[in-house]
């Protein structure tokens, strides 16, 4: 880093969980640092899914170097063992670190661009040698400039949910009725939301965690009032593993979720249409009519909530060199770890600063947005992301380097996840692979062999 970088902050893009993880862990290398939240306030986005239960204990909700800064502060850290809800993250979690973090952060405060101090992303001449501008509109319509020396972007991916569409677009017609459209889970413990869906059919899109949650929810409801009743609209053939590794699943949590959803199915309450790939949304005497690539029809239904999963927001990122995956638009090292077409167990192997850099020297992804459009990204693995990317920024090259994950695995087994297709032979014949009782330390393992490998 050029010497008049020294003494720029390092600037995070978001904050959320990681990147608030981000700033402790660069306080507590004294490398300053300025927390950018478009919202006014700290885990603006998990406020917004407050309802919601998550399915990791505290245990894992709370970054190690986060603890060291709170340590001082008088903060209480809440019981391992229990499982607070969105809302509860935010309260007892996340505003305590922000305030910890003081000025650090900044709240109103949207990131509009990225880029490097008169330079394009086309020029070359002393790139690297020059900060980092980074736009900002306040919430008061000023826009600011700010120079870095790096970039953490831990904006997250949950302002961009997938559409209704099967293609990955807006299906036609879907701005039409998208007053009859929710693309969040419902919180029917809210008065307003629950009357929108009591007594009513109401159309689930998707797959991941999010449609379970929404299912089990739903056929709650139906238990306690006639005439709720849920379609759950798969565009795959089957039901299949959509329901999890249930007792098989090391986060206890997550399993017990899959379960219920399967009781919930089973319960009556909830019709599953299978090989449905949405093409055409339509309003039908004030219903609304799903229509597939096919020209089926769903029967009609009075409300559609469309989980189909989230993707990145790059449009501040024209400017910056990035090195994406062409399938998840995740960082080109990490993402054939992430695959879902080929990885389900949820065990991803130890990456830290190189597999979450790009061509633009000092520029990170991070987070949940690090993971593009594949699910399962977990907090722990966020922690462990920003741990190694502000050693790397400080210089301590040894310590970005030493990465250590181990995840809880999903108990769901579709192939072994492995990068290395001969090394995923190997490991399945013997009787390893990603879904093997052993896994996750023979992950760590293979993690360095790969970094050395790649290395020489
Ligand atoms: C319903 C749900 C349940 C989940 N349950 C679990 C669980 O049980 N266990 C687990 O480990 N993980 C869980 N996750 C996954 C993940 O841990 C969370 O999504 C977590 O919030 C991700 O943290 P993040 O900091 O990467 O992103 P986010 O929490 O999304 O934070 C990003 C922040 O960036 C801000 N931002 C966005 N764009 C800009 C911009 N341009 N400028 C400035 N700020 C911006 C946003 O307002 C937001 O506050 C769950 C996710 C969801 C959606």
């Amino acid at each position: 880093m050029a010497d008049h970088a020294e003494g720029l902050p390092v600037a995070v893009v978001g904050a959320g969980p990681v990147g608030l993880a981000a700033a402790a862990e660069l306080a507590d290398r004294d490398v300053p640092v300025v927390v950018l939240e478009k919202g006014g306030r700290a885990g603006a986005a998990v406020a917004e899914w407050g309802g919601v239960r998550l399915f990791s204990t505290w245990r894992d909700l709370v970054a190690p170097a986060a603890e060291k800064l709170l340590a001082g502060t008088g903060w209480t850290r809440p019981d391992d063992g229990a499982y607070p809800t969105g809302a509860d993250w935010v309260r007892d979690y996340l505003e305590p670190l922000a305030a910890a973090l003081g000025e650090r952060v900044r709240l109103g405060a949207e990131v509009v661009g990225v880029s490097r101090r008169g330079r394009d992303r086309v020029v070359d001449a002393d790139r690297g040698e020059q900060p980092f501008t980074v736009r900002v509109r306040t919430a008061d319509g000023r826009e600011e400039r700010i120079l870095a020396r790096a970039v953490v972007d831990a904006s997250g991916t949950w302002a961009s949910p997938g559409p209704l569409g099967a293609d990955g677009l807006p299906a036609l017609g879907e701005a039409a009725v998208a007053d009859r459209l929710s693309y969040r889970v419902p919180d029917l413990g809210d008065p307003a939301v629950r009357s929108r869906y009591a007594g009513r059919r109401t159309a689930v899109v998707g797959s991941g965690h999010s449609a379970l949650t929404a299912l089990v929810a739903l056929a709650g409801a139906a238990e306690r009032g006639p005439g709720t009743h849920a379609v759950w609209v798969l565009r795959r053939g089957g039901v299949g593993d959509a329901f999890g590794g249930g007792d098989a699943d090391q986060l206890a949590a997550r399993g017990a979720l899959g379960e219920r959803a399967r009781q919930a199915v089973e319960s009556g309450h909830i019709t599953v249409v299978t090989g449905f790939r949405t093409a055409e949304v339509r309003n039908s005497g004030g219903r609304v009519v799903l229509v597939d690539e096919d020209g089926r029809e769903l029967d009609p239904v009075d409300e559609a909530v469309v989980l189909t999963g989230f993707r990145p927001d790059l449009s501040f990122l024209s400017e910056v060199r990035l090195g994406l995956d062409a399938t998840l638009q995740a960082p080109a090292a990490l993402a054939p770890l992430i695959d879902p077409n080929m990885h389900s167990c949820g065990t991803v192997y130890p990456h830290g600063a190189e597999e979450l850099s790009h061509p633009e020297p000092g520029f990170y992804l991070a987070g949940m947005k690090s993971y593009g459009r594949a699910p399962t990204f977990l907090a722990l693995t966020g922690f462990e992301q920003v741990r190694s990317i502000a050693a790397a920024i400080a210089g301590d090259h040894e310590a970005a380097a030493r990465v250590e994950l181990v995840l809880p695995e999903t108990g769901v087994c579709q192939g072994s996840g492995l990068p290395d297709p001969e090394e995923a032979a190997r490991q399945d014949t013997a009787g390893g692979g990603c879904c093997g009782p052993s896994a996750g330390p023979q992950l760590v393992e293979l993690g360095k062999n790969l970094r050395a490998h790649r290395e020489t």
